[in-house]
């Protein structure tokens, strides 16, 4: 593995900024392997491992978009108002089996296809219905108001691409056109573990110096919310072996292994030497606030993220860095585009230039104008503000402090709330 720049375990090592970090580790992903048929509603969340074809059209017939009356355009006079003969009933699944002659009109509703003849739709509230005739004003332009066979989806061509996950409109879509099974890449397979001799499970009291393992829920719900398989790895002690057998244990079972805590400087860290000397680690300090320390890496035949221990930390690196990667190694491509926005920040901002902070922000419709301020205190530890925000306030390495009234860039939280 390319290990730049500089040594990435000595604890002098340069560090990375986070878009350096972000493209290192995308640089070397690509999807697992294998795939499997599964039906349309279990495809929700899955991501296609081949293109969806079209195998008919979407529409499959020309058909009428609104409620009125089916026309022959050259029946219209350009002037005044053309009176034309009704001569049937079009419905949705009901087809009109005649053709519409020359100053003839059919009665037509959403979805029905188009008689034979005519070529336009004039909307029932500018046409006056009485005595089997319709009463159309000038003004009718020639092909209105119709669907055409395919233009939604045409057959033969590519209706989704390899790449995509498959949300609401995706499982639609595919229902449209009449197929029931589609194939998608296997699910990532994810061993997580939290280190610290500290940590206690819930649903017991907590010892003098102990507190809540809190990480492994919170990422839980962020790689249940990936579909990811999940491989729950418990607590492990700030105890070498103890970590070796762990590590050792999720890389034969993951794609993946994520752990929080013990990859600082500390003297119960563990972790970064350790996966040097199982496997291969890339860089692990990063100019972020909050969450600097990280590591990134392989063991055995299984990525690793291992994570900073504060709580926020871990949720800003998941979200900055192992989202995507996650998404890359499922197949998901091109990975979306990151939910940036510009807009004014209604309070000032303490910030030293050096890092890139991601601070926990609420955006906010106020008179009409969206603003965003701090959701509550920032401490890396503060999960409650974590759960108040509903967006990152990205400031970046080289700004210092925010003014009330200064434009700052918002990351919407997407999957995390
Ligand atoms: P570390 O990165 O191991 O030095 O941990 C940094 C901080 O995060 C310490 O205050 C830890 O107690 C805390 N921490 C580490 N792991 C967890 C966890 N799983 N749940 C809650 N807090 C944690
Ligand atoms: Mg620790």
């Amino acid at each position: 593995m390319a290990q730049t720049p500089g040594n990435p375990t000595s604890a002098r090592s340069p560090n990375y900024t986070a878009a350096q970090a972000r493209q290192a580790i995308l640089d070397r992903l690509t999807p697992v392997g294998g795939w499997e048929r599964v039906n349309v509603r279990s495809a929700l969340g899955r991501v296609l491992a081949e293109d969806v074809i079209a195998p008919c059209n979407v529409p499959a017939h020309d058909n009428s978009a609104m409620d009125g009356y089916a026309v022959r355009h050259a029946d219209l006079a350009p002037q005044g108002e053309s009176t034309l003969t009704v001569v049937g009933t079009a419905f949705a699944g009901k087809p009109f089996s005649g053709i519409a002659g020359a100053g003839q009109a059919v009665r037509i509703m959403t979805g029905a296809p188009i008689p034979e003849g005519a070529d336009t739709i004039v909307v029932q509230e500018v046409a006056r219905a009485a005595d089997g005739k319709v009463h159309v004003p000038a003004g009718q332009r020639a092909g209105q108001n119709l669907r055409r066979a395919g233009e939604d989806l045409a057959l033969g061509g590519v209706a989704l691409p390899a790449g995509k996950r498959c949300g609401p409109a995706e499982l639609g879509l595919i229902a449209s056109l009449g197929i029931a099974e589609v194939t998608v890449h296997r699910r990532l397979r994810v061993a997580f573990f939290s280190s610290g001799d500290e940590l206690a499970s819930i649903g017991k009291p907590l010892a003098p110096g102990e507190v809540y393992d809190s990480n492994r829920y919170t990422l839980f719900g962020a790689l249940s919310r990936l579909g990811c398989d999940l491989i729950d790895m418990g607590v492990v002690r700030d105890d070498p072996q103890a970590l070796e057998k762990a590590f050792r244990d999720a890389s034969a079972n993951a794609d993946v292994i994520l752990t929080s805590g013990g990859v600082s400087v500390g003297e119960a860290d563990f972790i970064r030497e350790l996966v040097n000397r199982l496997g291969e680690v890339a860089f692990w300090k990063i100019d972020i606030k909050p969450g600097r320390p990280m590591a990134f890496g392989r063991v055995g035949d299984a990525w690793l993220f291992g994570l900073p221990g504060n709580p926020v930390a871990v949720l800003v690196t998941f979200y900055q860095f192992v989202q995507d990667a996650l998404q890359a190694l499922s197949g998901v491509s091109p990975l979306p585009e990151p939910a940036l926005i510009h807009v004014e920040c209604a309070e000032t901002i303490r910030k030293q230039p050096g890092r890139r902070e991601f601070m926990r922000g609420r955006l906010a419709l106020a008179e009409g104008r969206q603003t965003v301020r701090l959701a509550g205190a920032q401490g890396s530890g503060v999960l409650r503000s974590m759960s108040e925000a509903n967006c990152f306030i990205v400031l970046p390495e080289e700004r210092g402090d925010v003014l009330a009234g200064e434009t700052v860039q918002v990351q919407i939280f997407d999957g995390l709330v």
